[in-house]
């Protein structure tokens, strides 16, 4: 296992790239725990997402060497909100499709790519098919949405 100062030099070089990345920025709701993060993405370019801004939930107790517990915090027309996701390759779920190395911002990018897959769907928390008056009824709503760990849509990505 890495031991706590090594987890802590990787997060910290983990949010310096998300902080370069115009498309995410990252939070932290729990001022004690460093590895509960929160993240607000973009949605999708060339998508129904496009516009929407989306706000998740991940657990990095166990990264890098485990894949993250991750969840949407809100709604979203592509993930159940509130409930952990079960994609491979990006959350814990399938430790065994995990590649210890990937990177938050691949995380967040695969789960922002993975909004508007249409087929494949039906994981756990995965909605197994889009509907688009909903989407863009819940991307009307995520642009005014605020979150406790300090993130406010009306005033992010200006
Ligand atoms: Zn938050």
């Amino acid at each position: 296992m890495t031991d706590k100062q090594t987890k802590m030099k990787i997060l910290a070089k983990q949010f310096g790239e998300i902080a370069k990345n115009p498309n995410m920025k990252a939070f932290f709701p729990d001022k004690t725990n460093p590895f509960i993060w929160h993240v607000s993405y973009k949605g999708p370019q060339d998508s129904d997402f496009q516009g929407g801004i989306y706000h998740c939930h991940l657990n990095l107790a166990h990264y890098p060497e485990c894949a993250p517990e991750v969840m949407l915090l809100h709604e979203n027309g592509s993930y159940n909100p509130n409930e952990l996701l079960c994609i491979v390759g990006i959350t814990h779920y399938h430790q065994e499709g995990w590649t210890p190395g990937t990177s938050i911002e691949a995380i967040i990018t695969a789960l922002q790519m993975l909004m508007q897959v249409t087929t494949g769907r039906g994981g756990i928390g995965v909605y197994t098919s889009l509907d688009q008056k909903q989407i863009l009824k819940d991307k009307e709503k995520s642009l005014t949405y605020t979150c406790k760990c300090g993130a406010n849509h009306a005033a992010l990505f200006k």
